[in-house]
């Protein structure tokens, strides 16, 4: 099994990324990754807005979470549907809101399960880079380490020409 992490190469710029914080990919075999791309299906709303996210503690998952908890899938998605660029104007659609976005979502869950989420790791699939909303609730619960898929920053990425948006489901089988 393929588990390698790689770090990113220099050239990736994140829209956001804190002081002293770094961004790990690893590879779509990883236990952890596999687990956070079924999380993401298991709750889509849409192939453009599908993440999932796992918290780890001592190789244990303590909490799970995607996008949405399923808003998307009942009422559909404003920010899709008027083009909004990746980032931008949360406040049009519930199921897009930071404290829907996977990550929170996963937090919640940890601690809704009776576990603290403190020096825990966040697999992310389906974006390659966390919200400033995010990685102040990651920071907060001292969350240590954010990974997400190897070469996240082209499969995800809405301007990437050669980005998987639109067909995830082909990625990491
Ligand atoms: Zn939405
Ligand atoms: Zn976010």
């Amino acid at each position: 099994m393929n588990t390698r992490i790689t770090t990113p190469e220099q050239s990736i710029v994140y829209p956001y990324l804190p002081e002293g914080r770094s961004i790990l990919q690893v590879s779509s075999e990883h236990p952890f990754m596999k687990l956070a791309r079924e999380v993401a299906f298991e709750h889509k709303g849409s192939l453009t807005h599908t993440s999932g996210a796992v918290l780890v503690k001592d190789n244990t998952v303590i909490g799970t979470g995607s996008i949405g908890s399923g808003f998307h899938r009942t009422n559909g998605c404003a920010r899709q549907d008027k083009h909004v660029p990746t980032g931008m104007a949360y406040e049009l659609c519930l199921g897009c809101h930071p404290s829907n976005h996977s990550e929170q979502v996963a937090l919640a869950n940890a601690v809704i399960n009776g576990h603290d989420p403190f020096q825990a790791e966040v697999y992310l699939w389906g974006h390659w880079w966390c919200c400033v909303a995010c990685w102040s609730a990651l920071e907060i619960a001292d969350v240590r380490q954010v990974y997400t898929l190897e070469n996240a920053h082209v499969f995800f990425e809405k301007s990437h020409p050669n980005n998987f948006l639109g067909r995830q489901e082909e990625v990491g089988n």
